[in-house]
C-alpha cells in the first residue's frame, strides 16, 4: 500500500478545465494535484488526433481569457485552428504558467471516497491522494463509445477511433477507408482523408446539419485588429447567449420577408459557423421558424452535391435543425463530388457484421476495406464522471445518485458530495456554448467560493437537496420550452442505450447562467449548505 499524498485539492483531468483550475486555485494559495489519465495535457486536443480535427468556435474565442499577456503573445494561424496548434497552445499554457510540476500524467482516477476528514482519491496505479476538495474536470466528450459491430475482432485491416488516434502519422494513401459516423468528427475527417485515400466509404446512419467553417488563415492585420480590442471581444462573448460574441436578432424568422430572411441566413451561413442557430431568436423555439432554417440548409446541400439522389440522402430530416449538435465543416458535402468518395446508407441497410475483408450490410453487400475509422462519438457528459466510483457523504455513489439522470445544483455541485465540484458538466451551459468560456466561468466562480469559505472559516460546502431539485426542474423546464427534446441526440442522453433520457445541458445561455451564478453569490451562496471548521465551531 503506497503512502497517501496530501494536498488541498485534487483536480481530475488536465484538459482546458483542469489546467485553468490548477493555475487559478494554486494562485489563490491552495496546493493542487492534477491527475490525468493520458500521457499529456490538453484533454480532447491530446486525444483527438484524427485528420481534419479543428475547433468550431473561432480560435480567438476558443482560448483562455484570464491572461491578457497570453492573449497578446499567442498568434493563432487560422480562424479555426487545427488540433496540433490547439495542443501546442495547451502545452504553451502549461509552460508559461509553470503548471507541469503539479500535473501527474498516466494517473487514471478509479475512485474517490468521502469521509469526515475529506476525500481519498485513488488511481489505477494504486496511488492515493488525500484532499479537502475534489474537482472533476474530466470533460464532456472524453469517454469514446466502443463500436458495437459484431465480428470486429476478425477484421484484418487497421482500425482507429477518432478520439484515440495514434500519435504516429497514419497513412491512407491508396487504401480503402471506411468512416463510420457523420457527426462533427466524421464530417471533419471525410474530406481530408479523401484527399489521400484510394477510396472512402462514409457509413451514415443519421445525416446531420452542417454549416461551412469558411476557415481561412489569419493575416497580421487581422491579428492586430483583434488584439487591439480583445477585451471588448471577450465581454461580447460573455454577454452573448452561446459565448460566441453575437446576439440573435430580436426578430422572428417568421416575421421577416423571404428576401430579408434569405439575406440573414446567407450572412449567418458565411460568418456565424456554430452560431447559425442564432440567426433568429426563435430558430430553436419554434418549429415553423426552424423549418425555414432547415430548408435553407438543405437547399445549400442540394447546391453543393452534384448527384441529386445522393444530395437527398445527405439531407437531414425528421428533427429540428440545431437540436442534434450541428457540425461546422470544411468541404464535407463537396467531398461527395469526388470519384473516390461514396455514401453507405446504413439507415436503409444497417451494418450486419465485420468480416476480415471489410463490413457487410443488410443488403448482403461486402464493403471491402483496408481501414475502418470510428467516428461514433462518446458517452457524453456522464461517461467520464461516472467511470470512477465516487462515493459521497452517506456511502451513496454518484452512479446511484444519478440513476435517473444527472442531479446537480447549477451544474457545479451535488447534494451528498461535499466539497466536490464539476467543471462544465451536465446542468451547465457547456456543449451548447463556447465550452472554454463556460470552463473559465466555472473556475472563477469556484475560486470566489473557496475564498468565501476561507474567510468565513467554512470547512465544507454542498448544495441543499431543495436547491438541487429546483435546479434540475429548472434545467428541464427551460429545455422543454425549446425544440431540443424533439431530437434523438446526446443532449438528451440518447447516445448510449439504457442511459436515462434527460436533457443534460442548461439552455439558458452563458449570459443568463452567469446572472444566476451572480444571484447565488449575492444571496450569500444561496442553495449551498456550509459547515464551519472545528475552530470556527468552538469560537
Ligand atoms: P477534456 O478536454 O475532455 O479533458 C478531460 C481530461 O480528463 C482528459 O484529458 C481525460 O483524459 C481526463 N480524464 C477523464 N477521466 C479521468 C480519470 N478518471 N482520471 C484521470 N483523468 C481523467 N468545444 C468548443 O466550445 N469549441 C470547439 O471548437 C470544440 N471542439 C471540440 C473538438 C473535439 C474533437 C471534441 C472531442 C470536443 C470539442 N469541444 C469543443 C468540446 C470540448 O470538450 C471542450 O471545448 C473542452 O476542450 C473540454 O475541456 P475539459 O478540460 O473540460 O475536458
Ligand atoms: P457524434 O456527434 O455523437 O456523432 C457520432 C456519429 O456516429 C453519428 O453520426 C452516429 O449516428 C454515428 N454512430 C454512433 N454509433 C454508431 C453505430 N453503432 N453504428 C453506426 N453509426 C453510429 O460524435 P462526434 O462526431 O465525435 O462529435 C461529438 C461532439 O464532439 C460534437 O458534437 C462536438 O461537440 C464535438 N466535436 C467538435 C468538433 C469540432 O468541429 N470542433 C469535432 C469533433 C467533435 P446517429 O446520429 O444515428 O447516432
Amino acid at each position: 500500500m503506497k503512502t497517501a499524498q496530501n494536498v488541498d485539492m485534487v483536480v481530475v483531468g488536465a484538459g482546458f478545465a483542469g489546467l485553468r483550475a490548477l493555475h487559478t486555485l494554486r494562485e489563490r494559495g491552495l496546493s493542487v494535484a492534477v491527475l490525468e489519465a493520458g500521457g499529456g495535457v490538453g484533454g480532447v486536443w491530446y486525444w483527438n488526433r484524427y485528420p481534419g480535427c479543428r475547433c468550431d468556435v473561432e480560435s480567438y474565442d476558443y482560448s483562455y481569457a484570464f491572461s491578457e499577456a497570453l492573449e497578446q503573445e499567442w498568434r493563432w494561424s487560422e480562424r479555426y485552428a487545427a488540433q496540433p496548434e490547439i495542443l501546442r497552445y495547451a502545452e504553451h499554457v502549461v509552460e508559461r504558467f509553470d503548471l507541469a510540476r503539479d500535473i501527474h500524467l498516466h494517473q487514471r482516477v478509479v475512485s474517490a471516497s468521502h469521509d469526515d476528514g475529506g476525500w481519498t482519491v485513488t488511481t489505477e496505479s494504486a496511488d492515493t491522494w488525500r484532499a479537502r476538495f475534489v474537482v472533476m474536470a474530466v470533460g464532456q466528450l472524453s469517454a469514446p463509445k466502443a463500436p458495437d459491430i459484431p465480428g470486429l475482432d476478425a477484421f484484418a485491416g487497421e482500425m482507429y477511433h477518432g478520439a484515440r488516434f495514434p500519435h504516429e502519422a497514419v497513412t491512407f494513401a491508396g487504401k480503402r477507408v471506411g468512416i463510420i459516423g457523420t457527426g462533427s468528427t466524421g464530417m471533419q475527417m471525410t474530406p481530408v482523408v479523401a484527399e489521400e485515400a484510394g477510396h472512402v466509404a462514409v457509413f451514415q446512419r443519421t445525416p446531420n446539419f452542417s454549416i461551412p467553417a469558411c476557415n481561412a488563415p489569419i493575416s497580421d492585420d487581422e491579428d492586430a485588429a483583434v488584439k487591439a480590442t480583445y477585451r471588448e471581444r471577450r465581454q461580447a462573448a460573455q454577454n452573448s447567449p452561446s459565448g460566441l460574441g453575437f446576439m440573435p436578432t430580436k426578430q422572428s424568422a417568421l416575421d421577416a420577408t423571404p428576401a430579408e430572411r434569405e439575406a440573414t441566413f446567407e450572412r449567418a451561413w458565411t460568418t456565424f459557423g456554430f452560431g447559425f442557430t442564432l440567426a433568429y431568436y426563435d430558430l430553436i423555439l419554434d418549429q415553423a421558424a426552424n423549418d425555414l432554417a432547415a430548408d435553407f440548409i438543405r437547399a445549400k446541400i442540394r447546391e453543393k452535391v452534384e448527384d441529386p439522389l445522393l444530395a437527398e440522402k445527405l439531407m437531414p430530416r425528421g428533427f429540428p435543425y440545431g437540436t442534434k449538435r450541428p457540425s461546422v465543416d470544411c468541404g464535407y458535402f463537396e467531398a461527395f463530388n469526388r470519384d473516390n468518395v461514396s455514401l453507405v446508407d446504413i439507415r436503409e441497410h444497417p451494418i450486419v457484421e465485420a468480416v476480415p475483408q471489410g463490413i457487410v450490410t443488410a443488403d448482403s453487400q461486402l464493403h471491402a476495406l483496408d481501414v475502418i475509422v470510428f467516428a461514433t462519438g462518446f458517452d457524453v457528459f456522464t461517461g467520464s464522471l461516472l467511470a470512477p466510483t465516487i462515493t459521497g457523504r452517506d456511502g451513496q455513489t454518484l452512479r446511484e445518485k444519478w440513476s435517473q439522470g444527472p442531479q446537480t445544483y447549477l451544474g457545479l455541485g451535488v447534494h451528498g458530495f461535499p466539497n466536490l465540484f464539476i467543471l462544465a458538466g451536465p446542468g451547465s451551459p457547456s456543449l451548447l456554448s463556447n465550452v472554454l468560456l463556460s470552463i473559465e466561468q466555472h473556475v472563477d466562480w469556484l475560486a470566489d467560493l473557496l475564498g468565501y469559505m476561507h474567510a468565513g472559516r467554512i470547512a465544507s460546502v454542498e448544495p441543499t437537496l431543495e436547491a438541487e431539485r429546483e435546479w434540475v426542474a429548472h434545467v428541464k423546464a427551460r429545455a422543454d420550452g425549446t425544440l431540443y427534446p424533439k431530437a434523438i441526440s446526446y443532449y438528451n442522453g440518447d447516445d448510449v442505450p439504457g442511459k436515462p433520457r434527460v436533457f443534460m445541458p442548461y439552455v439558458g445561455g452563458v449570459r443568463g447562467y452567469r446572472r444566476l451564478l451572480e444571484e447565488c453569490v449575492a444571496g450569500g451562496y444561496a442553495g449551498w449548505a456550509m459547515q464551519p471548521t472545528a475552530t470556527a465551531k468552538a469560537a
